[in-house]
């Protein structure tokens, strides 16, 4: 029996985060990871995504801006093998730094899968693991619909394990995952199909932003079948795939790739072995400060089910250890207010609430909406002129930003900077009292009328 301050059960944002925190603030920490140190994020999840989604913008750059930019482009050939390559070589070099900073705090890393054997004692391949504090980090997978023919299709992580690009591919799913694969397979050449069960992907998104996004995917992006669900799956005898839709089409495909969600890993680490109660969606239940309700046993990130992000996680890990080892007694996540970005073609970014969100908290009359349209100058010098859309949505008599809503080149790293404005409670007179940097598309946001 091993007995350690603090232990975090996986090694992935929340986990990592927590546990350097704390043992930077003088305790003994564990990590325990089942798999690659990281987790999604690093492993199938942001990381390797972006470096696919640059590659997309590498296509994307010389097939249709290069030309006219003055480039004589010949193009003979695109590997998927080296973009992998390339990607999985900059993960390798992710899980060395970590495990240097890992060793730096002196913090163990125990590799194994963790069951509870009570509310203190952590089993991991028959050694058992005690601490005065434990966090349960351990994330997500990706659901699997329960069809007929539902395992001839992967999931986001049998994605990344791909060593061969799809020449046909259906993405099924209407959330982030579903636009970002779909849209970075486009890119790169891959016949693909997006099918989504409602009118459009993104539905909860800003109307401006998931309105644009169908306009942007029926002008330049893959095909879209809406109000269409996945009623069958059968595998040919040539490999192929047939994907019968309710709508009656039947879709032939090398690779069937579901993104219809993520569910929480609390089902197999004998969690009913203590007295974590679960939510009935299987998330752990927690209170602002990440308790659960067993005492001494905390819980961050994807496994909360709120705002399932990377710098949510790590933000609420980190807290947590300030609150348990740093005598930070209220230190806790703000949940409100989280800017996030799609990495669509091209890519969105939001923060707070939407136009018929912000009607509904403090009705119509409160609220002013400001919208700005228009050809983002990198492709209006070319003859493939690509829509931004921005919008502000602002309420009661001061203004104030509650919502901030773009699509277009560039939105990935724009809205970072509005979202400690956003934060910080900035009105739109506080945005239209900063000078516009010109020209760039970031200028509309100041200079909207
Ligand atoms: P995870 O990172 O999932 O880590 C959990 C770890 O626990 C895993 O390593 C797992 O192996 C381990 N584990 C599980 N059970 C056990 C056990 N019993 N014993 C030991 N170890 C265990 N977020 C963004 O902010 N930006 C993005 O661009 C983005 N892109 C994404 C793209 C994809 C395809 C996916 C799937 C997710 C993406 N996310 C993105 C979400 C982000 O990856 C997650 O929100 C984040 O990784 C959650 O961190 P976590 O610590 O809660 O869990
Ligand atoms: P999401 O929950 O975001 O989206 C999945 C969508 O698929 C649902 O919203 C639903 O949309 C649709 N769906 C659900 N069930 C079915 C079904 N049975 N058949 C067909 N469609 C279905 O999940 P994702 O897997 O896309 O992503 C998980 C989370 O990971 C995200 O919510 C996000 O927090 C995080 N993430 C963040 C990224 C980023 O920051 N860039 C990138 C990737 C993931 P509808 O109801 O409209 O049909």
């Amino acid at each position: 029996m091993t007995h350690f301050d603090y232990i975090c059960i996986g090694g992935g944002s929340g986990g990592i985060a927590s546990a350097n925190r704390a043992a930077k603030h003088g305790k003994n920490v564990a990590i325990i990871e089942a798999k690659d140190i990281g987790g999604t994020c690093v492993n199938v999840g942001c990381v390797p995504k972006k470096a696919m989604w640059y590659g997309a913008q590498v296509a994307e750059a010389i097939h249709k801006y290069a030309p006219e930019y003055g480039f004589d482009v010949t193009l003979n050939t695109f590997s998927w093998d080296s973009l992998i390559a390339s990607r999985q070589a900059y993960i390798e070099r992710i899980h060395a730094s970590y495990d240097r900073a890992l060793t730096a705090n002196n913090v163990t890393l125990i590799r194994g899968f963790a069951t509870f054997i009570d509310n203190k004692t952590i089993e991991v391949d028959g050694e058992h693991y005690t601490a005065d504090h434990i966090t349960i980090a351990t994330g997500g997978r990706p659901i699997i619909p329960d069809i007929p023919g539902a395992q001839h299709g992967i999931d986001s992580d049998g994605f990344f394990a791909l060593r061969e690009q799809p020449k046909r591919a259906v993405v099924v799913g209407a959330g982030y995952i579903g636009v970002e694969l779909a849209g970075v397979m486009h890119s790169l050449g891959t016949d693909t199909h997006l099918v989504v069960r409602k009118h459009a992907p993104l539905r909860h998104f800003d109307p401006l932003i998931h309105e644009t996004l169908v306009d942007m995917i029926h002008a330049e992006g893959c095909t879209l079948h809406n109000h269409a669900s996945v009623e069958k799956v059968e595998r040919n005898d040539d490999g192929t795939l047939s994907i019968h839709l309710t709508n009656d089409e039947v879709l032939e495909a090398d690779c069937l790739i579901w993104a219809i969600g993520r569910q929480p890993a609390t089902d197999v680490i004998a969690i009913e072995n203590t007295d974590v109660e679960l939510t009935d969606k299987g998330m752990v239940k927690v209170d602002k400060y990440q308790n659960t309700t067993a005492e001494n046993i905390y819980a961050v990130g994807d496994i909360t089910g709120k705002a399932e992000l990377t710098p949510v996680a790590v933000k609420a890990g980190r807290l947590l250890s300030e609150r348990l080892f740093n005598g930070q007694k209220d230190a806790h996540m703000d949940y409100s207010t989280i800017p996030t970005v799609v990495f669509s073609h091209p890519p969105i970014g939001t923060i707070g609430l939407t136009e018929p969100e912000a009607i509904e908290a403090y009705g119509e009359s409160e609220v002013k909406v400001y919208t700005s349209s228009f050809a983002s100058m990198y492709t209006a010098v070319t003859r493939h002129r690509q829509l931004t859309k921005m919008k502000l949505v602002c309420a009661g008599k001061e203004e104030k930003v509650v919502g901030l809503h773009g699509i277009g080149h560039g939105m990935d790293e724009i809205l970072q900077g509005f979202a400690v404005a956003i934060k910080m409670g900035a009105t739109k007179a506080d945005f239209d009292a900063c000078v516009a940097i010109h020209p760039t598309s970031a200028e509309e946001f100041v200079t909207m009328t």
